[in-house]
């Protein structure tokens, strides 16, 4: 072959290529209450690998929710991500999901990390797990997330406030196990076991237990992570503080709760959005979702680079996400009841 019908060749390739990616590019609307620098990384590699145009919308996960009910018909969005079970269940509460069928994701997530009829699909695992000062030992009776309400830890415990989702969620996966009447006893057994009136958020929390103004706490793994694997010398000292128990080992294992993301009703794109939740279910975008966060990859298998790793694989608790949303206002009247603020 002469190089010149070789080079038409090569450039009849390309224009088919060229018209392929035309063929395939349409554009992604994406709502997005999480804000990480990787999170542009993984939209850029998609866009890369698809020629699907990403724009993106970032807010608060219950602004965003206002958003699309407000939009209804009109909404642009194709996809929301947001983080805790009990965010994604209160856009499905409202309808705004619409189920979807994938042999990728189906493969890929495991079952207890998504929607049963497909609305939402967890992404990145993260556990509510219990610390404790470790200055002052570990506390005699402290396996269990019932322990936290054992009359032995009495005047020792921090939380935050029950309005906040993650609290929330771990009471409707206890109502879950366990039924209303023994959740609402844990409740009043924990608040009876308060240091102090509900305060603070998560890693406030890391650090008055670090600062020994109570014994035992109740935060999300990736707090801790953060703090181990951040630059600061005295962040560092606060993690080294406190000691971990991942809760229920020997027995239904330790709550876990997700980020994930479900496509909307009326997606204008919705194959785009479909393509896009199957793209994150990749090894390399598990490890950029999870990563910059310190959660856990939502795809088996998948190892995150995180100083939490030290603690060794732990048994996870494997109730349905979809639980976690459904007993959210159990949820919510049993703390009201126990007088859990
Ligand atoms: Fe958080």
């Amino acid at each position: 072959m002469s190089r010149f019908l070789a080079g038409i060749l090569i450039l009849g390739l390309v224009l088919a290529g060229a018209i392929g990616a035309r063929a395939a590019t349409g554009e992604l609307n994406i709502y997005s209450a999480r804000h990480y620098d990787t999170d542009l990384a993984l939209y850029d590699r998609f866009t890369e690998e698809t020629g699907i145009a990403i724009n993106l919308i970032e807010g608060e996960s219950d602004e965003l929710i206002a958003r699309i009910e407000r939009e209804g018909v009109q909404s642009p969005a194709d996809l929301l991500i947001t983080v805790d079970a009990g965010r994604l269940w209160r856009a499905e509460d409202k309808g705004l999901f619409q189920p979807v069928t994938s042999e990728i994701l189906e493969t890929r997530i495991p079952g207890h990390l998504r929607h049963p009829d497909g609305l939402w699909f967890g992404l990145s695992k993260r556990a509510r797990i219990i610390i404790y000062n470790k200055a002052q030992g570990r506390p005699e009776k402290l396996e269990t997330y019932a322990d936290l309400a054992d009359p032995s830890n009495k005047g020792t415990v921090c939380m935050r406030s029950s309005s906040n989702i993650y609290n929330l969620s771990l009471l409707a996966a206890i109502i879950e196990h366990q039924g209303t009447e023994e959740a609402e006893n844990w409740a009043r057994g924990t608040v009876a076991n308060f240091a102090r009136p509900p305060q603070g958020n998560d890693t406030g929390n890391i650090q008055a237990v670090a600062a020994g103004e109570c014994r035992i706490s109740l935060v999300n793994t990736y707090y801790v992570g953060r703090l181990m694997g951040s630059d600061k010398p005295e962040d560092r000292a606060v993690a080294d503080a406190v000691g971990l128990v991942f809760p229920d080992q020997d027995g239904r294992g330790t709550h876990v709760n997700i980020g994930g993301a479900g496509v909307l009703k009326h997606a204008p794109n919705r194959a785009n959005a479909v393509r896009f939740i199957e793209f994150l279910t990749g090894d390399w975008a598990q490890r950029a979702f999870s990563e910059q966060n310190h959660e856990y990859a939502a795809v088996p298998g998948i190892e995150i680079d995180t100083p939490l790793n030290a603690f060794g694989p732990f048994k996870e608790d494997a109730l349905n996400a979809s639980a976690l949303g459904r007993n959210q206002p159990e949820a919510v009247r049993i703390f009201d009841r126990a007088g859990w603020k």
